[in-house]
C-alpha cells in the first residue's frame, strides 16, 4: 500500500514559514498585499476566491477581493488591472478563471505587471521559468507539486518523469520544473493525442496526472512504487453526499494506492499546496518591491 504525501501538512510548513517571513518584512514595515479580481459569479471561483482571501487573512496578507459583474467589459477589466499595478499597496495581482466569454483572458494576463503577476502566467514569467531564471514568478499549483515531491523524499535526478496533460497553468510548467537542472528528471509529456497512454504513463517513477477527468488514471497506468502526484479536483455527482457531489481526483486512488510507492489524496493533496505557494509568491512580490 503507498504511503500518503499529506497536502495539508507540507502546506501548513509552508505556510508556517510564509508568517515568519511575513513578521520579517511587517518589522521593515512592508505589509505583503495580494488583490484577486473576479469577474461573474462562477461558484466554484467564488470559493477558490473567498479561499485566498481568508488565508491572506490568517497570515497578516493585506488582500483586497474585487469582484465585477458577470458583465463586465474588457476594458473594465483592464481598466481595473492596470489601477492595481500603480497601487503601491498591491504586490500580487490575480484574475480568477475562467472569466466569462467576453473577456479575453490572455490580454488581461498581459496587462498584469510581471512583478505582481503572482499566479506567473504573464509571458515574462513563463520565459523566466524556461530560462530557469529565478527572479520569475512559478506557477503555484506545479510549484506546489515540486515541494510535495520533495517532501515525500522522492529523488528526482535521472527518474523517469510523465506529466499527462499540457496545460499552461499545470502541465508545462510543471514538465519544466521537473527537468530544470537540479531537478534533472527525465521528462515525458503526454496529452490527449499520445498513443499508449497507459504504456507511457507506466514507464514514470514520477507520475503527474492534471488531465481533468475523475479517476481517469487507472492501476494499470502506473508502474509498481511509482510516485502519484494527483493535481485533478473534479465534482461527481454523489446522491449519498450532503452536497450531492464529492470531489475526486484524476487517478482512480483506491486501486492506484495498492500499487504506487506514494501518492497524493483528493482533497487534501495538491489543493492545499496551491493556496501555500500563492502565499509564498506574494510574500516573494512585496520583498522584491521593497528591494
Ligand atoms: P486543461 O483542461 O487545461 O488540460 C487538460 C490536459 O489534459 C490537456 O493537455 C489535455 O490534452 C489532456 N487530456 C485531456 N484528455 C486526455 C486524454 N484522454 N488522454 C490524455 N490527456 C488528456 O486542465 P488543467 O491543466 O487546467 O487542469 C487539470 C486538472 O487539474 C483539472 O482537474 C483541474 O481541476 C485541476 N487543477 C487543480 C488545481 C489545484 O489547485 N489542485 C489547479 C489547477 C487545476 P490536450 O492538450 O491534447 O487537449
Amino acid at each position: 500500500m503507498a504511503t500518503l504525501i499529506d497536502g495539508k501538512k507540507v502546506a501548513e510548513e509552508v505556510l508556517a514559514e510564509c508568517a515568519q517571513e511575513i513578521a520579517e518584512l511587517k518589522e521593515q514595515g512592508i505589509t505583503p498585499g495580494l488583490a484577486v479580481v473576479l469577474v461573474g459569479e462562477d461558484p466554484a471561483s467564488q470559493v477558490y476566491v473567498n479561499s485566498k482571501a481568508r488565508k491572506c487573512a490568517e497570515l497578516g496578507i493585506h488582500s483586497e477581493k474585487i469582484v465585477l459583474s458577470k458583465e463586465a467589459t474588457q476594458a473594465e477589466v483592464l481598466e481595473t488591472v492596470k489601477r492595481l499595478n500603480t497601487d503601491p499597496a498591491i504586490h500580487g495581482i490575480l484574475v480568477q478563471s475562467p472569466p466569462p466569454p467576453q473577456i479575453n483572458e490572455e490580454e488581461i494576463v498581459r496587462a498584469i505587471d510581471p512583478a505582481k503577476d503572482v499566479d506567473g502566467f504573464h509571458p515574462e514569467n513563463v520565459a523566466k521559468l524556461a530560462l530557469e531564471d529565478a527572479s520569475g514568478f512559478v506557477p503555484c499549483t506545479p510549484a506546489g507539486c515540486m515541494r510535495l515531491i520533495k517532501a515525500a523524499g522522492v529523488e528526482t535526478s535521472g527518474a523517469e518523469a510523465v506529466v499527462v496533460g499540457r496545460s499552461m497553468i499545470v502541465g508545462k510548467p510543471m514538465a519544466l520544473l521537473l527537468m530544470a537542472r537540479g531537478s534533472d528528471a527525465t521528462v515525458t509529456v503526454a496529452h490527449s493525442r499520445t498513443r499508449d497512454l497507459a504504456e507511457v504513463c507506466r514507464r514514470a517513477d514520477i507520475l503527474v496526472a492534471a488531465v481533468g477527468i475523475p479517476e481517469f488514471i487507472r492501476a494499470d497506468f502506473v508502474k509498481k512504487g511509482a510516485t502519484v502526484i494527483d493535481v485533478g479536483i473534479n465534482r461527481v455527482e454523489d446522491a449519498t453526499a450532503k452536497r450531492g457531489y464529492r470531489l475526486c481526483g484524476d487517478v482512480a486512488y483506491d486501486e492506484v494506492a495498492e500499487k504506487a510507492g506514494s501518492i497524493t489524496p483528493v482533497p487534501g493533496g495538491v489543493g492545499p499546496m496551491t493556496i501555500a505557494m500563492l502565499m509564498k509568491n506574494t510574500i516573494k512580490a512585496a520583498r522584491a518591491a521593497k528591494a
